[in-house]
């Protein structure tokens, strides 16, 4: 018998059928003997919806009463799947984020989980229900909704699993587990059967969506045991994410490609080449709570240099508007902008004993014409900024000149 979390995806409750059949597995599970906490999303498309509906009434609205709207999906799907439960005759019992008392920091939209009393799950789990968990969603220390960033019930999945020691945390969502890369993107991508917290934590960081970054530290930091899975088939190991790398095998140089759509690029020309510089541009955009990712600054003629740097595109305008304001004080000549750029990156633990991967890289970008504008690397990654209408066929080119279309031998 093992004490075993779920959680499942908007997708995997995306209508009452659906929510059934996740209602069948959990039943399954439940009849070998395991106690059983389910974490589930929002229908799919119901935050969006929300959003939508906020930003109707109110272009900017408070975050505090933005998250009252939208952490509602999942009341709804996990009062259904009690029911559903229910209705098999499984008891069951429904918990919104603030009733189990998950209790998050006060950034509203963005808030990180501070602990989370496990006592009433441990009770109903005793008494031998299914307990069905609200992701998504906790309270501060007021007693406020707080959300946790889109994507946010897989960390709900995952804390919850350390907090009451699960012995595995199971992340079941629309694809049978992590791939190569986006299979949505490149139809030859191959299933993971292992990948390592290490490469996983890059692979969300750089945009694969499939677990939220805050799941994979927290799995990392607490050492659940954290598996990917298919909810619309009934067999399938999935991917296991690892501590170790797998010693039997020989390491794959590349293990996945992720990539994100939503750059932007900034440069300052003709600023002094000057000690304080990058601190006089960047400090300001910090200070309005802009994220700055690569970044780059040229070589200086004539005392002058350029200076680049990438942000999230929806926080183009706001970043532009802010080096404007600062423009003349820094000694700018000019603020140049483009809000279509994409992020393409290579991820494995791999690089690390293999030379020559970044020049592979260049080169297959090179043979296609396609234009690198940022580069910027760490140990096990390296990414690369380019024009977002390249982006599907940088990411295509790539996975086939790494050889991650082909099961390694
Ligand atoms: P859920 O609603 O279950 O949380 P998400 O849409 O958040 O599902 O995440 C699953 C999606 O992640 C997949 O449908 C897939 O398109 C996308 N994805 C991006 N990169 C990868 C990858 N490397 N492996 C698997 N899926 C990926
Ligand atoms: N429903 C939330 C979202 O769409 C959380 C999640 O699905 O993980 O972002
Ligand atoms: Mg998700």
């Amino acid at each position: 018998m093992a004490l075993i979390v779920q959680k499942y995806g908007g997708t995997s409750v995306g209508n009452p059928e659906r929510i059934k059949n996740v209602a069948k597995r959990v039943a399954k599970f439940h009849a070998q003997g395991h106690q059983m906490v389910i974490v589930l999303s929002a229908m799919s498309g119901e935050t969006n919806r929300l959003i939508a509906l906020a930003k109707e009434i109110s272009p900017n609205p408070s975050p505090r009463e933005l998250d009252v709207v939208i952490s509602t999906g999942e009341q709804v799907t996990i009062g259904l799947l009690s029911m559903a439960l229910e209705e098999m005759g499984i008891k069951a019992r429904s918990y919104t984020g603030g009733q189990v008392r998950i209790l998050t920091d006060d950034s509203f939209t963005k808030a990180r989980i501070l602990d989370i009393d496990g006592d009433n799950i441990r009770r109903d789990l005793d008494a031998g229900a299914v307990v069905v968990v609200a992701g998504f969603q906790g309270v501060d220390e007021a007693g406020n909704i707080t959300t946790l960033g889109r994507g946010g019930s897989d960390t709900t999945g995952v804390a919850l699993a350390a907090a009451i020691k699960a012995d595995e945390c199971q992340i079941y969502t629309d694809v049978d587990g992590v791939y190569t890369t986006d299979p949505r993107v490149v139809p030859e991508a191959r299933k993971l059967d292992t990948i390592t917290f290490e490469e996983m934590l890059e692979m969300a960081s750089l945009g694969s969506k499939v677990l939220q970054i805050r799941s994979v530290e927290f799995a990392g930091k607490y050492k659940v045991k954290l598996r990917v899975l298919s909810s619309f088939q009934e067999e399938g190991e999935g991917t296991l994410i690892t501590v170790e790398e797998d010693k039997n095998m020989e390491q794959p140089i590349i293990s996945g490609i992720a990539f994100n759509r939503d750059e932007a690029k900034i440069t300052v020309l003709g600023v002094p080449d000057k000690p304080g510089i990058a601190y006089q541009i960047l400090g300001p955009v910090a200070d309005a709570n802009v994220d700055v990712d690569m970044i780059i600054q040229n070589v200086g003629h004539d005392g002058t240099t350029d200076f680049s740097f990438t942000v999230n595109r929806p926080d183009y305008d706001k970043a532009i508007k802010i080096l404007e304001g600062v423009q003349a004080h820094i000694g700018a000549r000019a603020i140049q902008g483009d809000r279509t750029m994409a992020k393409v990156s290579i991820v494995g633990v791999g690089m690390r004993s293999h030379p020559g991967v970044a020049s592979r890289m260049f080169r297959t970008l090179a043979e296609e014409g396609i234009n690198i504008q940022m580069i910027s690397t760490s140990e096990i990654k390296i990414s690369v900024a380019i024009d977002e209408k390249y982006l599907e066929l940088a990411v295509r080119v790539l996975h086939r000149a790494f050889g991650l279309d082909q099961a390694p031998v």
